[in-house]
C-alpha cells in the first residue's frame, strides 16, 4: 500500500481498523527516509526507539485506549529536546548533546501515541531562511534539488513535502515554519505566541519563538496542534487559556467574515506569478461569501530592521550558555578557562550564528542600547498597533507568504541582507505575537510551489485552520507530490 500518499487521518484510520500496524507503518516511513537521503532532511534517525514506540502504540490500539494519532509517525525539528536522542540544533556546538528530558510538545505527542522517526535538519540555532546554515549540510527542495527548501525548518518541510513523514514539527521566530512550507508546497502553522509551550525547545529569540506544525493538509495540522497546544506550568510565557476544538472548528461558517489585503504586501518586489496565484485564491474566498477590503500595515517595512535588532539581542543572551562547560562540544587544545570559552565558541558556532551574537552584543551594549535596542522595541509596539488597527476592519489578513518562490542553492549565502529579506511578509506576525498559516495556492512557471499566508487575530488558530481547510476542500494544490517522490 502507498502509505505515503495518505493524509494523517487516512493513516490513523488504517491503524484504528487494524489494516496496518504501527510497526509496519513506521518501518515503511523509515525505509522511505533511507531511500531519499539525497534531500538531507534528517540529522538523526531513531529507528530502534521508533519501533519500540510503534510496538506500544499497537498494544494501545488493541486495548482500545487510543486516539487518531496513536501509532502515526512524526518528525521533530532538531531543536526540540528528545530524551536519549541527539538534539543538535543544526550546530557543531551541540553535535554530541543528548538531551536528558523531552520538550513538552514531544512529551504530549508521545502521550498521544505518536511515533518519533527522527530529528530534522535545520539552520544552525534556527537562524536562516534557506537551511544552508546547518553544520550538517544544506537541505534540498524536493521540487527541485538545486533549490533551497527554505529555512530554518527546511528539513521538516522537505520531509513532509517528499512524504517521508506525514507530519513534522517546526519553530517560527520570523517565518521559519511559513516560509519553508511555502517553498515546499505544504501547510505550515505558527500559532499565537504563548499557545504552545516552549519548554525544551532550544531558545533562539525567546520573545519571538513559537512551535508549530507542518502537514500536507490543514485538517492534519489541526489534529497535531490540538495535542501540542495549551498551558504548560514549565513555560512561564505559555498562556492559560482553553484550547478550542480545532477539528470541530474547521467547519465554522466563514461567509460574512472579512479578509484584509494589506496594500504593502502587493507592491514592488512581489513575483508576478505569485501575485496572480494570490489573486485567484482571493476570488475563491469571495465565492465562499467572504468580504474583501484593502487595508494598510504602514510600518511593515520596518519589520526586518526591527527584528534584526531584537532577535540577535535575545540570541546573544540565550547562546551565552554554550561555553564548553555545560553542554556539548568543548575545544580540546586550550590554555586556560577564558581560552577554552573562546576556542569552544569560535570552533563550535558557524558564521551566521557568530554574526548574530556580535550584532546582539553590540545593540545591547551601554553606548548603543538606546539608539538600537530601545528604538527597536518602540517600533515593535507600533507594528503590533498596525495589526490592532487592521483587525478593526477585518478578521483575517491575506497575502503572499514570500516575495519569491524557492531560490537556488548558494545564490544568497554571501549576502545576508538579501537572505533576511525573505521574511518580509512573515516577520511582523512574530513581532506582534499573532498566529499565521501558509498554504499552497499554485505554482510558478518553473513548477515551484507558491504559498499563501493568512494572519489571524490573537489566538484565532481555529479561524486560520478553517480558512485553510475550506480552501483545501476546493483546491488540490496541497495534494501535489513532487515528481520523484510520488512512488
Ligand atoms: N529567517 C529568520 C532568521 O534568520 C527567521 C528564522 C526563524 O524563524 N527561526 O532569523
Amino acid at each position: 500500500m502507498d502509505l505515503h500518499t495518505l493524509s494523517l487521518s487516512g493513516l490513523g484510520k488504517l491503524l484504528q481498523t487494524k489494516q496496518v500496524s504501527s510497526v509496519e507503518m513506521t518501518d515503511y516511513f523509515l525505509t522511505r527516509i533511507g531511500n531519499n537521503t539525497d534531500l538531507n532532511a534528517f540529522i538523526t534517525l531513531a529507528p530502534e526507539l521508533a519501533l519500540e514506540q510503534a510496538k506500544s502504540a499497537d498494544k494501545r490500539i488493541n486495548s482500545g485506549n487510543s486516539s487518531l494519532l496513536t501509532g502515526v509517525p512524526v518528525a521533530y525539528k532538531d531543536l526540540f529536546c528528545t530524551e536519549g536522542v541527539q538534539t543538535s540544533c543544526g550546530s557543531k556546538i551541540l553535535s554530541n548533546f543528548i538531551s536528558p528530558y523531552n520538550a513538552t510538545i514531544v512529551e504530549r505527542l508521545q502521550n498521544a501515541g505518536m511515533v518519533m522517526l527522527g530529528k530534522t535538519n535545520m539552520d544552525e540555532f534556527a537562524m536562516g531562511s534557506s537551511n544552508e546554515n546547518s553544520y550538517f549540510g544544506a537541505v534540498k527542495n524536493p521540487w527541485n534539488l538545486n533549490r533551497v527548501p527554505g529555512g530554518s525548518s527546511g528539513g521538516s518541510a522537505a520531509a513532509v513535502a517528499a512524504r517521508l513523514s506525514p507530519v513534522a514539527t517546526g519553530s517560527d521566530t520570523g517565518g521559519s515554519i511559513r516560509q519553508p512550507a511555502a517553498f515546499c508546497g505544504i501547510t505550515g502553522i505558527k500559532p499565537s505566541y504563548g499557545r504552545v509551550s516552549r519548554y525544551g525547545m532550544v531558545a533562539f529569540a525567546s520573545s519571538l519563538d513559537q512551535a508549530g506544525v507542518f502537514a500536507t493538509a490543514a485538517e492534519d495540522a489541526a489534529v497535531v496542534l490540538q495535542n501540542m497546544a495549551g498551558f504548560d506550568p514549565k513555560d512561564s510565557t505559555s498562556i492559560d487559556k482553553p484550547v478550542p476544538d480545532f477539528q470541530l472548528e474547521l467547519q465554522q461558517t466563514l461567509s460574512g467574515k472579512t479578509i484584509g489585503l494589506p496594500k504593502e504586501y502587493f507592491s514592488e518586489g512581489l513575483d508576478a506569478d505569485i501575485a496572480r496565484a494570490i489573486d485567484s485564491a482571493v476570488e475563491l474566498f469571495k465565492s465562499f461569501g467572504l468580504n474583501i477590503v484593502e487595508i494598510s500595515l504602514p510600518k511593515s517595512e520596518l519589520g526586518i530592521p526591527c527584528y534584526y535588532v531584537i532577535a540577535p539581542a535575545e540570541a546573544s543572551s540565550n547562546l551565552s550558555r554554550f561555553d564548553g562547560v555545560r553542554y556539548g562540544y568543548r575545544s580540546e587544545h586550550t590554555d586556560d578557562l577564558v581560552d577554552m570559552y573562546r576556542r569552544t565558541r569560535s570552533e563550535g558556532f558557524g558564521d551566521e550564528v557568530k554574526r548574530r551574537i556580535m550584532i546582539g552584543t553590540y545593540v545591547l551594549s551601554a553606548g548603543y542600547y538606546d539608539a538600537y535596542y530601545r528604538k527597536a522595541q518602540r517600533i515593535r509596539r507600533m507594528i503590533a498597533e498596525d495589526f490592532d488597527n487592521a483587525f478593526k476592519q477585518c478578521d483575517f489578513i491575506l497575502g503572499p507568504t514570500t516575495p519569491t518562490t524557492a531560490f537556488e542553492l548558494n545564490s544568497k549565502v554571501d549576502d545576508p541582507v538579501a537572505m533576511y529579506l525573505n521574511d518580509i511578509y512573515t516577520i511582523t506576525a512574530n513581532l506582534a505575537g499573532l498566529p499565521g498559516i501558509s498554504i499552497p495556492c499554485g505554482s510558478d512557471k518553473k513548477g515551484l510551489p507558491i504559498g499563501l499566508q493568512l494572519i489571524g487575530k490573537y489566538f484565532d488558530e481555529s479561524g486560520l485552520l478553517a480558512m485553510a481547510h475550506q480552501f483545501q476542500q476546493h483546491t488540490d494544490f496541497h495534494k501535489q507530490i513532487p515528481t520523484g517522490y510520488q512512488a
